[in-house]
């Protein structure tokens, strides 16, 4: 079978892009890697998000499983744990390979963001060690956390965000290495009005524990601080990891990103790309954005494969 449009990645773009195109009846495949939710689920399940439009506030974990369900229930045909290796020329259409299995498509949408991503190490002594056994880099369930010592690191809108998720159920600490929060005015203006307890100006010297973290030890000038902890979360951002994109013939910015036109085009007809994989001036990594730009991708592919008189 001949995929309309294949989409890879299954993140808000990429599952956006595939409720779009199946309201055009395009007969669609969805690839992802990893798991869908693309970052929602894998990097913040349990944050609010507060700034997707018609709903006050929503838990990223929901969201992404209103996404899913929507694509679904459109009847997208979504494969998980299947990452794309190569996009290759075919007859009249594109091959597309990943580690299990090959499909031929009419047109191809790449919504991978930022690709494998991985949460930064802090690279403190203990750190690799504990790691599984009470220290994370993604806020576990609330249920899981109730009554355990959490003590943060980070100091941007996300760390910020679980913090105030954990501090509603547990004691919560938050060590930020600054003297002020890089985060949004009304965000720390929660936060100071919170339960979270702060530690400003602070660098984690170590995670201590032998089967399990007992504590972390920090240091603020020559001052050496020990705080009990049950589970530490360590937030200061993720690392990209875009694997084979530079190997599949897309043209690419100074930063490493998919180039596109307004229309989401790429330089190889016929392949459109969306999400926080794009970048062009005046790029916004947001999720609204993400969708925006997939319907636009879905648009797109849907005149280069249906052809309509209209386009
Ligand atoms: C901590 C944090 C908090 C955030 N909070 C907000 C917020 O409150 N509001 C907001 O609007 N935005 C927020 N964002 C930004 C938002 O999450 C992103 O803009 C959004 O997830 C981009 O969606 P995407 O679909 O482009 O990419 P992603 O969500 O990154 O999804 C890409 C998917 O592609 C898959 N993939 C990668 N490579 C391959 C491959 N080779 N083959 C197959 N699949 C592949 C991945 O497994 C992943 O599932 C936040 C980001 C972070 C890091």
């Amino acid at each position: 079978m001949c995929y309309d449009l294949t989409i890879i990645g299954a993140g808000p773009a990429g599952l956006t892009a595939g409720i779009y195109a199946r309201t055009r009846d395009m007969k669609t495949l969805i690839l992802d890697a990893s798991k869908v939710g693309g970052q929602l689920l894998s990097l913040y399940p349990e944050k609010g998000i507060h700034n997707y439009p018609g709903f006050e506030t929503i838990q990223a974990r929901k969201l992404s499983d209103k996404l899913y369900a929507q694509a679904e229930s459109l009847e997208c045909d979504i494969h998980e744990g299947e990452k794309v290796e190569t996009i290759e020329n075919g007859d009249e259409c594109y091959i597309i390979k990943t580690n299990v299995a090959e499909y031929t498509t009419k047109s191809v949408i790449i919504a991978i963001g930022m690709g494998m991503f991985k949460p930064k190490k802090m690279g403190a002594i203990g750190e690799d060690e504990l790691e599984g056994k009470g220290l994370e880099y993604v806020l576990p369930p609330k249920a899981e956390i109730v009554g355990k010592k959490v003590v943060m690191f980070g100091g941007g809108n996300s760390a910020i965000d679980m913090a105030l998720v954990a501090a509603t159920v547990t004691d919560t600490t938050l060590v930020h290495r600054k003297d002020v929060f890089r985060a949004d005015e009304t965000t720390v203006k929660t936060l100071e009005k919170s339960r979270v307890k702060t530690e400003m100006s602070a660098t984690l010297v170590s995670v201590n524990g032998t089967d399990c973290v007992e504590s972390v030890t920090i240091k603020r000038g020559e001052e050496t601080i020990d705080i009990p902890a049950d589970l530490v979360v360590i937030n200061i951002g993720i690392s990209a990891n875009l694997g084979d994109l530079d190997t599949w013939g897309i043209e690419l910015t100074k930063s490493g990103l998919v180039k596109v036109d307004f229309d989401m085009k790429t330089n190889r007809p016929g392949i459109f790309a969306c999400g926080d994989v794009v970048d062009y001036e005046g790029k916004y990594k947001q999720i609204i954005t993400a969708c925006g730009e997939a319907a636009t991708a879905c648009n797109s592919a849907y005149k280069f494969v249906k052809k309509p008189y209209w386009a």
